[in-house]
């Protein structure tokens, strides 16, 4: 047990029913039900995934969160005051399926953020390159962009999460030595650029699966993992969260 962040990401996925069992398996195991794993489920099943995970030490998060800090006349919006109403602890920002399907970029990311964390939630920063910038050579540059849009924000309660695009969904996994080396980039560059505390964490998100959980969380440069297709089946996340 090496204390390391399991994240399930369960995207636009599941019914009432769907959750209501899963999350009841899950807070039922020693091996899940601990404070180092989180469940960021559909918004319209936040509230009752948190009444459901209420006593247990499972966190819970959003996907996304409005940039909108006050009430008013934003139409389908919500914020991340509102987050925190419905038990969340914290929120995923910035994942790759929101910046290429809503055109999510820079000053919209901050601006969400900052929302966040005015409203007390942590945040789940996602960055990670596409193919064609991994392949052109340029991710350093890549991820060193999509991490200074939080320059002069406060960090403490940032996580990053490292997720090539190529590897998100596809059963293509990012090599070792790619995972190793692209944490240790993130990792300095939020130590000397961002002025991040030394205890920032890094998580890794793109095809984990129970027979590759292991080798990447035993990773010490990786502080965790982002599991998306895999949260979704109770058995598969338990490996991993045992891998953890
Ligand atoms: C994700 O959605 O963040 C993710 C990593 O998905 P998958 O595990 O399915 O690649």
């Amino acid at each position: 047990m090496k204390n390391k962040i399991v994240m399930a990401n369960w995207k636009m996925h599941g019914r009432r029913a769907f959750a209501a069992e899963l999350v009841g398996q899950m807070r039922a195991d020693t091996v899940i039900n601990r404070p180092e794993v989180c469940l960021a489920v559909p918004m319209v099943y936040l509230d009752e995934v948190g009444r459901l995970l209420a006593g247990s030490a499972i966190g819970l998060a959003a996907q996304d969160v409005s940039a909108r800090v006050t009430d008013g006349a934003y139409t389908g919006e919500v914020s991340a005051a509102m987050l925190a109403d419905v038990h969340c602890t914290s929120v995923l920002i910035g994942h790759s399926e929101r910046r290429q399907y809503h055109g999510e970029d820079g000053p919209v990311l901050r601006a969400k953020v900052e929302a966040a964390s005015t409203a007390g939630l942590s945040v789940v920063y996602c960055i990670g390159e596409t193919l064609e910038q991994r392949e052109q050579g340029g991710w350093e540059s890549v991820l060193a962009g999509q991490l200074d849009i939080l320059q002069g924000l406060d960090m403490s309660r940032l996580v990053v999460a490292y997720e090539p695009v190529w590897a998100i969904g596809t059963g293509r996994v990012a090599t070792l030595d790619q995972i190793r080396e692209a944490h240790a980039f993130i990792r300095h560059y939020c130590l000397q650029t961002l002025k991040a505390p030394d205890s920032i964490r890094v998580l890794y998100g793109g095809s984990v699966k129970p027979d590759n959980a292991g080798e990447i969380l035993a990773l010490d440069e990786v502080d965790g993992a982002l599991v998306g297709g895999a949260s979704l089946d109770y058995a598969a996340f338990r490996k991993i969260c045992e891998a953890a």
